[in-house]
């Protein structure tokens, strides 16, 4: 009777661990497919997105970060996960300074976050190191002092300290943190990688040519919203339109809807919205 019986329990629990294999297998690939889709879930974040802030981070942006407060529950989950994943992303290099503190780590992460958040798969991945100097430098590039700068040959975004705390004081539409950002946004959906060309190609052919149109008006000495420096060139007109977007979107939508509704577009949020809905 054994030998019968012995190779039909075998078989059974071979079948057994097969089973149970297959089914460790399905539950890790079905963990990490709802882990991604909760990168833009706010109902799947909570449960899925782990790796997030400290409670000290999470008051530093509190106690900062007025769009973080203003976010609904639920996406504050995310934002608080993005801003973990782009510290994890990044080397933050002090210059002319000992160290990059907690503080200043998670406001410039959370700077870029906020830019992006409308790319839950986004994180500027190509720009690896954040070098923070306390005040204003000397750029080998321009031969000049910079407040920031993005510098895609060494992978690098460039911030005065002094500055970008500034930036934040008020909400007159001048803010470096944004500012640096939105010239990486742009960089980075240009440059070949795995982020690459998230931009809605319409919208961005769009706003050149209404870039070309309020670049027109500034140069021609009509009143402008937007401060001289945006007619530089189209990338210091899409940064400095991207610092209005975000520090005073109702000032912004008022002057010229079809600009502030072609960014919406481009940015893929609201902030207008936002700032209303609380
Ligand atoms: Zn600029």
């Amino acid at each position: 009777m054994g030998e019968t019986i012995a190779p039909q329990e075998e078989v059974s629990a071979i079948a057994l661990a097969s089973l149970a294999t297959l089914a460790i297998i399905g539950g890790v690939i079905l963990y990490k497919w709802l882990q991604y889709k909760a990168y833009d879930n706010p109902l799947l974040a909570h449960s899925f997105l782990t790796s997030s802030l400290n409670i000290k981070q999470k008051e530093i942006l509190h106690k900062y970060f007025k769009f973080y407060n203003y976010l609904p529950k639920r996406s504050k989950d995310i934002f608080e996960f993005r801003v973990a994943k782009f510290m994890s992303l990044r080397q933050f290099i002090p210059r002319q300074m000992q160290s990059v503190s907690e503080e200043m780590k998670v406001l410039i992460s959370a700077s870029a976050i906020m830019v992006t958040f409308g790319y839950p798969r986004v994180f500027l991945s190509y720009f690896k190191y954040i070098v923070v100097f306390p005040d204003q430098f000397f750029s080998g590039a321009g031969q000049r002092y910079h407040k920031g700068e993005v510098n895609p040959r060494e992978k690098a975004v460039v911030l005065s300290w002094r500055h970008f705390v500034e930036g934040y004081a008020s909400s007159e539409g001048v803010n470096l943190g944004i500012h640096e950002m939105a010239h990486a946004l742009q960089l980075e959906n240009a440059i070949t990688n795995h982020e690459f060309n998230f931009i809605d190609e319409e919208a961005a052919d769009y706003w050149q040519r209404l870039t070309d149109l309020e670049i027109a008006k500034i140069r021609n000495g009509d009143i402008s919203f937007f401060r001289a420096y945006a007619a530089t060139d189209h990338s210091e007109f899409f940064a400095v339109c991207a610092e209005n977007f975000f520090e005073r979107p109702g000032a912004f939508a008022g002057y010229n809807y079809e600009l502030y509704n072609c960014l919406k577009r481009i940015f893929r949020q609201d902030p207008l919205m936002l700032y209303k809905e609380l």
